[in-house]
């Protein structure tokens, strides 16, 4: 499944890493715990870690990483604490990656859901390239491309209202509703945006874009199947519970950093960025490979992002996260956080899917 070009690559790559850990443990003599670790030491070994721009500005970062890590509150990482902290390492220095494009699908780009015709003056075409660079260049575990796949019954098509009973709540009635309205239906009682129909599986519209990049031997997780349920989010169905093949794959692979791009960045994006943040996976999203509906929503969904332990970041960033070795203190934080919310709850943080870390 490795996306790189060839098995011994992957392995060289690898080693490498493993490598670096191991030096890292000596130059710190953290190959066995002696004394425990102090926040003085703690931070030392932060500033070897990332970079100098990155800590300056997010410092109460660390603070925040070594009390999570510090169940006891003694100043001292300890025993089970110490562990912990090393295998937290061990995920910063041995990183699984994932890179998850998006419905990068011809509907989206030159069909009847085009961006370039939603009002916010963004082409929904010009990601394919610098996700091509991404894929390309980029020395990622895995490579995933999710597609938007609906039956021609379902639920979000404007052009479908006449197969349901909408709810007395619904201010928008079926006489008055347009594309892009938002309505309630009956049976379930259930709020929805009307999409025109877009992305009819087996379709042109549902069709990846000619010009991307595919690579032999990488996923394609298809969602929205159900003709009654909305799927934003390739994590889940819009209820939250139907869970779709990605965390399968993404499991099986032990990915512990997802790197998101692709369309629309203001609904599939961020539904997709914050289920996998709530799964616990240290996660970016790409923005200058993701391209939206509505300037306003799009900055909503930064926020949303950022609030949620997410980085917003860039394709040279990423470039140097998954080739340089370079490590990201946000992307270190969501995990120190995942890790120790599964430990002190005993079960995962929010999910039964969370992500395994220990
Ligand atoms: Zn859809």
């Amino acid at each position: 499944m490795a996306a790189r070009g060839t098995e011994s690559v992957t392995n060289s790559f690898c080693g490498k890493k493993r490598r670096s850990m191991e030096k890292f443990l000596t130059e710190f003599d953290l190959l066995k715990e002696e004394t425990g670790l102090n926040y003085t030491n703690f931070h030392s070994i932060c500033a070897a870690l990332f970079q100098p721009h990155e800590l300056e500005k997010e410092e109460r970062r660390l603070e925040d990483i070594f009390n999570l890590f510090d169940g006891d509150n003694d100043g001292i990482l300890k025993g089970q604490e110490w562990k912990i902290f090393i295998h937290w390492l061990r995920v910063i220095f041995e990183p699984i990656t994932a890179l998850l494009v998006v419905d990068v699908q011809n509907d989206f780009i030159d069909g009847s859901l085009a961006l370039r015709r939603c009002g916010c003056n963004q082409d929904g075409v010009d990601v394919v390239e610098p996700i091509n660079r991404l894929i390309r260049k980029g020395h990622f575990d895995n490579i995933i491309y999710s597609l938007d796949w609906h039956p021609e019954n379902h639920i979000s098509f404007h052009e479908n209202l006449h197969l349901r009973e909408l709810h007395l709540d619904s201010k928008v009635t079926k006489e008055n509703a347009k594309p892009l309205s938002t309505v309630i239906f009956a049976e379930p009682y259930m709020e929805q945006i009307l999409w025109p129909k877009h992305c009819v599986m087996n379709t042109w519209g549902a069709q990846l874009h000619k010009d991307l990049v595919i690579v032999p031997h990488s996923e394609q997780v298809r969602k929205g199947q159900h003709p009654e349920l909305e799927a934003y989010s390739v994590f889940f169905d819009n209820n939250s519970k139907n869970s779709v093949e990605l965390q399968t794959i993404l499991r099986k692979s032990g990915v512990t950093h997802v790197f998101v791009c692709g369309l629309a960045y203001d609904v599939c994006v961020k539904a997709t960025c914050l289920d996998g943040l709530r799964l616990g996976y240290a996660l970016a999203v790409i923005d200058d490979c993701c391209r939206g509906v509505d300037t306003n929503n799009i900055e909503t969904t930064k926020e949303l992002i950022i609030e949620n332990g997410g980085l917003i970041t860039d394709s040279n960033t990423v470039l140097s996260l998954v080739n340089e070795g370079k490590r990201s203190l946000i992307m270190s934080h969501q995990s120190a956080k995942a890790m120790t919310s599964i430990l002190s709850s005993g079960t995962p943080a929010n999910d039964s899917e969370t992500i395994d870390y220990i």
